[in-house]
């Protein structure tokens, strides 16, 4: 949620993006505008990448203020088509056979689309998934944080449901969602949102005997979501170093890093594929052997171009596979 109260029309939010060429004036009046609840370019060119929310010296969340405006002006979607993708994703059937556990995963919507990369002996508890635990978080890249609100205690409630106390979350936007997102809604998320990372932190780190480090160099694709939780960072290091992968140092990583450019894709907002091109040359040229991705859209917009360029794409979670044993290494150029 913007926090008004909070910003001090300093400009950083815009003059930093990586998406649009703003001057810190022109900023600076574009923010004042937007804080009147009017309509700026900024509705048009932000690609939604969330990464203002994490630039922000205030944390006053500037990118919340154009989703929701975003959302008044129609700039992204419009707002039959909003409530169409509303509609697909929405369930009102009745739950069954719901697990009971003190801990459970929830796999939102790739139980069904990304099977493979939930399998395995580190994700041996019991889990939910489907449209009923659709975290709604997608809805931010469409201007559209009403439904993410109006679904939000929804979505909570049906988690709740199980028992749980601890929620591994297995996708990111879950994660931001619950621990971010909702609670800013002012809604109470009565079990604890675990991160994957964390979570596979605590299953590695209880059987390091099993552990093989895997001497990798790797190039971590952020995903956008990640913006809404940064204190979750340290946790991705961790992983990395007990796994025995080696985040390269590049230019776009860290608070720099460069969305897949799927939302660009999908609103024609220029040519993207030079973008896609641009990140992953610059994972090669800081010594990268794969590129490890979180959200399984950055994998499907970057694998072409990485694959070009002779680097896997590697997820997060298989790298902890990989380090015990349990799946090989794909073939990638030495060191
Ligand atoms: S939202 Fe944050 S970065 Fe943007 S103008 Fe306000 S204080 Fe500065
Ligand atoms: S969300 Fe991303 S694209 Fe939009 S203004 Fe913020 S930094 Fe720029």
């Amino acid at each position: 949620m913007f926090k008004s109260e909070l910003c001090k029309l300093c400009g950083t939010c815009l003059t930093g993006c990586q998406w649009m060429d703003v001057t810190q004036e022109q900023a600076i009046i574009w923010q004042g505008t937007m804080l009147r609840g009017e309509s700026t370019p900024v509705l048009e060119q932000c690609i939604t990448c969330y990464a203002c929310n994490e630039r922000c010296p205030q944390d006053a969340n500037p990118f919340d203020l154009h989703c929701e405006l975003q959302e008044k002006y129609q700039s992204l979607v419009p707002q039959q088509s909003v409530a169409g993708m509303e509609a697909y994703y929405a369930f009102a059937g009745e739950l069954r056979n719901l697990p009971q556990a003190d801990r459970v995963l929830s796999a939102c919507m790739y139980e069904k689309s990304e099977p493979a990369l939930i399998e395995g002996k580190l994700y041996d508890l019991p889990r939910v998934g489907g449209k009923p635990f659709f975290c709604w978080g997608l809805f931010s890249h469409m201007g559209a944080s009403t439904v993410q609100r109006k679904h939000a205690q929804e979505f909570v409630d049906r988690l709740a449901m199980t028992g749980a106390k601890e929620v591994v979350c297995f996708h990111v936007d879950c994660y931001s969602m619950l621990a971010a997102t909702i609670p800013d809604f002012g809604i109470q998320v009565p079990f604890r949102p675990i991160h994957l990372a964390e979570y596979l932190v605590e299953k590695l780190t209880a059987d390091k005997t099993r552990v093989k480090p895997l001497n990798l160099a790797i190039a971590y694709q952020r995903p956008c979501a990640s913006r809404h939780t940064p204190e979750i960072e340290p946790k991705i290091d961790e992983l990395f170093a007990l796994t025995g992968a080696r985040r390269v140092e590049r230019e776009y990583d860290r608070e720099k890093a460069l969305c897949c450019t799927s939302v660009k894709l999908m609103y024609n907002k220029g040519n993207d594929v030079a973008d896609r091109e641009e990140n992953i040359l610059d994972a090669k040229k800081a010594g990268a052997q794969c590129i490890v991705y979180f959200c399984p859209v950055c994998r499907q917009m970057l694998e072409d171009i990485a694959a070009k360029h002779g680097l896997p794409m590697v997820f997060l979670g298989d790298l902890a596979r990989m380090a015990i044993g349990e799946i090989p290494t794909p073939k990638m150029v030495s060191i």
